[in-house]
């Protein structure tokens, strides 16, 4: 069965006082649900979110980590340094980092074989830009995302994944997918993962839609049947948007 997942991806927002006033206000304001929240905030509120949220059903994540399990990579975070600090799943191949750092598939397909040897979970992030879309290129771009990026993977490593389909002109512009069009591409997702490692596995895998997702949308999305969850930017920076999202899983 697959797991319903709320994940919010903080970026470079809020410094160690406002994460800290956050969790208190989650922790107190959790609704019951049935799905996995998480949050991604930066590498230096990682232990200390992971410390205050860790008798309650809240994941800390991180939102990047290197594709070397450790050397002279000045700047950079590996996956034993995130378990070290209580992280067990970590964001790889935000389209801000495809972008704004040059990641590209090959990249990412070196971090999910680390991730996968260091038995960390993993959000695998996909999307197309605008352009892809309107030269109807879209789906070809995301199959070639997949495909480099974690179609090396063996069946049994399919437990770490999750994938989200986060649309590059959606990300923080408030412009959304329609809930069809999402659904459209994760059945697609779902489809190209079945033709290659088989149904259970497609069946399995969570598919969270990325792409300013906000309280008054979040009820139409998650009611496509291949949407499982959601991840979240902009509208996971405040308690009550994050809650609502919630509630609409
Ligand atoms: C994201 O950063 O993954 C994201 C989806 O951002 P936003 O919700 O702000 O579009």
């Amino acid at each position: 069965m697959r797991k319903k997942i709320i994940a919010g991806n903080w970026k470079m927002f809020k410094d160690l006082v406002e994460a800290n006033d956050f969790f208190k206000q989650l922790i107190e304001k959790l609704p019951d649900t049935e799905a996995e929240v998480m949050i991604a905030p930066s590498f230096t509120n990682l232990w200390h979110s992971f410390q205050i949220t860790r008798d309650y059903p809240i994941e800390i994540i991180a939102q990047n980590m290197h594709e070397e399990n450790l050397g002279a990579y000045t700047g950079e975070v590996s996956a034993e340094m995130l378990k070290s600090v209580g992280v067990q799943r970590v964001i790889l191949g935000h389209s801000e980092r495809r972008m704004f750092f040059g990641e590209c598939d090959e990249q990412l397909n070196l971090k999910v074989e680390c991730a996968v040897n260091n038995e960390m979970n993993f959000i695998f992030c996909v999307g197309e830009e605008m352009e892809d879309r309107n030269s109807n290129n879209h789906f070809k771009v995301i199959k070639r995302q997949l495909d480099i990026g974690l179609f090396e993977m063996y069946p049994e490593d399919w437990k770490h994944a999750v994938i989200a389909y986060e649309p590059v002109w959606a990300i923080g512009t408030g412009e959304t997918a329609r809930p069809e069009q999402a659904q459209e591409m994760h059945h697609f997702i779902r489809k190209t993962i079945a033709d290659v490692y088989g149904n259970e596995i497609a069946e399995n895998v969570s598919i969270l839609y990325g792409g300013s997702v906000k309280p008054d949308n979040a009820k139409q999305l998650f009611q496509q049947p291949d949407i499982d969850g959601a991840l979240v930017g902009g509208a996971s920076l405040k308690v009550s948007s994050f809650i609502k999202i919630i509630q609409a899983i």
